[in-house]
């Protein structure tokens, strides 16, 4: 069995809870795609909660056939505790090179009620190109809500998928 295959396909996914921000409830500050916002609600986290990065590093661990980003990162480790999710998606593209593949493109999909994501959305785009080390035209992003209904929809939650696709380097 090849177990260097020239493409390997990896998906990611997460969810934070979203409460209004300290002290009034448990929120962190919003921050998605290492870009914050100025918003009333935000992520209980360990971590600074950054859906949108914790999505696309467990796309790309999960292309690697490694541990995912809870696993890696516990969020029992008070190392992590608020720590910027860019560390997280630098070891995962770290990771890649090591197990000799490169990012050849990967599509996110951020889903929240508010606030809007597309004035920021190239923002993200360029944080993400730059942290994994590739083009920007090699990424990208996609804000959707959720029609008003459900925890995502009523802006309770924020939820992030993420693809990637990993080329072998040879
Ligand atoms: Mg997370």
């Amino acid at each position: 069995m090849d177990q260097h295959p020239p493409f390997r396909v990896g998906h990611g996914y997460d969810l934070h809870r979203l409460e209004p921000r300290e002290p009034d409830g448990k929120g962190r500050p919003l921050v998605l795609g290492g870009v914050e916002f100025d918003h009333d609600m935000g992520p209980v986290s360990h971590s600074d909660g950054d859906a949108a990065l914790h999505a696309v590093t467990d796309a790309i661990l999960g292309a690697l056939g490694e541990p995912d980003i809870g696993q890696l990162f516990p969020n029992t480790d008070p190392q992590w505790e608020s720590a910027t999710s860019d560390q997280f998606l630098l070891e995962a593209a770290d990771r890649a090179r090591r197990a000799g593949y490169a990012v050849s493109n990967l599509d996110l999909t951020v889903i929240l009620e508010r606030p809007k994501l597309s004035p920021v959305k190239e923002q993200i785009r360029g944080n993400i190109a730059r942290l994994i080390g590739i083009d920007e035209a090699l990424v990208n992003v996609k804000g959707k809500t959720h029609e008003k209904v459900d925890a995502v929809g009523e802006g309770r939650a924020v939820e992030a998928h993420a693809v990637v696709l990993l080329m072998r380097v040879d």
